[in-house]
């Protein structure tokens, strides 16, 4: 952490106004992608991932993206930006409010965009977080109510992965100096992508991987357990076979896929007006399992050791999945899907 940089709980989004950097000391942060020529019909032999950024788009789910590298895991989650749903009016405004105070233009954003950062590994951690003199939000705060893409995730060190925490736990960052405190809004979803192991090739169809197995297991830690429990989602990318890329007719267009999207958020929106994850009996009662779902449930949690926050877990994504097949109920199919994301594509 930085030593002047001190993370402590929200107060309010008009404090963001105060103490701002003037224009000539902004700088310019990792460039938001914007490239209107991505569009999944380009993909081809990648139906799970794009069916798992489908519902990362719809429920707002972290999810990550394992495989060995040439699979397309970037260029697969570049393309979520083509799916998202738009912003509301209220979103809209603490998105444009951020990237105003950063010098960063909001046309994207007030047209309802929302925002898409990349980071580089390299970033420094005041540029991830915030912080610097004078104090400037940093990218988990250009991406509120956007998507925050780490590629090679492993790679950003366990430091800066490390500051992630709290504010994926508080939706915020607040920075404290000795002429004050600055609150910035930091409610992103988090795309990770990572190789399974250093030299990329473990669990390869094609290639065999050469990495000592403590190398292995070293490498996997480097996300840490406290960040893998806020991802939801866990999906293998493979490299596409040579047959799938020859006899390819193109995936679903990303209007299709962002046409799904949106219907599921409308439909969750429905169920709760503030938007916010319920969690417990909330959620439960939301879900409507039949009695046939639940023992589904409750035996899948025995059989992998679910804990109440895993389960929790499971059901807000086989929600979501629900949501995207047009579901008032959760059934076992919704929940057998949910389970095959979890944590399954790091080996
Ligand atoms: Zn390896």
């Amino acid at each position: 952490m930085l030593p002047d940089l001190k993370v402590l709980p929200l107060e309010l989004l008009s404090e963001l106004k105060a103490g701002l950097p003037s224009p000539a000391q902004r700088r310019e942060p990792a460039p938001a992608v914007t490239d209107r020529r991505l569009d999944f019909s380009d993909v081809c032999g990648q139906e799970m991932t794009i069916r798992a950024l489908s519902i990362a788009a719809a429920g707002g789910h972290n999810v990550l993206l394992v495989g060995p590298p040439g699979g397309g895991k970037t260029m697969l989650a570049r393309r979520l930006a083509t799916i998202l749903p738009p912003l509301t009016e209220k979103e809209r405004v603490e998105a444009a409010l951020v990237h105003s105070v950063s010098g960063l233009p909001e046309d994207d954003i007030l047209r309802g965009v929302r925002p898409f950062r990349a980071p580089h590994h390299s970033a420094s951690i005041a540029g991830l977080v915030g912080g610097g003199s004078p104090v400037r939000p940093g990218e988990v705060s250009l991406a509120h109510q956007g998507v925050l893409f780490l590629d090679e995730m492993p790679e950003f060190g366990p430091a800066s992965l490390q500051c992630l925490r709290q504010p994926m736990e508080d939706h915020r960052v607040t920075l404290v100096r000795a002429d004050g405190r600055l609150n910035f809004p930091a409610r992103f979803t988090l795309v990770g992508a990572a190789n399974p192991c250093p030299c990329g090739h473990l669990g390869d169809r094609n290639k065999a991987c050469t990495c000592a197995p403590g190398v292995v297991d070293r490498y996997q830690a480097r996300i840490g357990g406290p960040l893998m429990d806020r991802i939801d989602v866990v999906v293998r990318v493979e490299r596409p076979d040579a047959s799938k890329i020859t006899s390819c007719e193109g995936g679903p267009t990303s209007n299709s896929l962002h046409a799904s999207v949106c219907e599921a958020r409308e439909r969750s929106l429905r169920r709760s007006s503030t938007g916010e994850n319920p969690s417990g009996s909330a959620l439960l009662g939301q879900c409507d399992l039949s009695d046939k779902a639940r023992g589904f449930l409750e035996a899948s949690a025995n059989r992998h050791h679910l804990s109440g926050r895993g389960i929790t877990r499971v059901l807000r994504v086989a929600r979501t999945i629900a949501d995207l097949d047009q579901e008032g109920r959760v059934h076992e199919g919704h929940l057998a899907e949910a389970l095959s994301y979890r944590q399954a594509g790091v080996t």
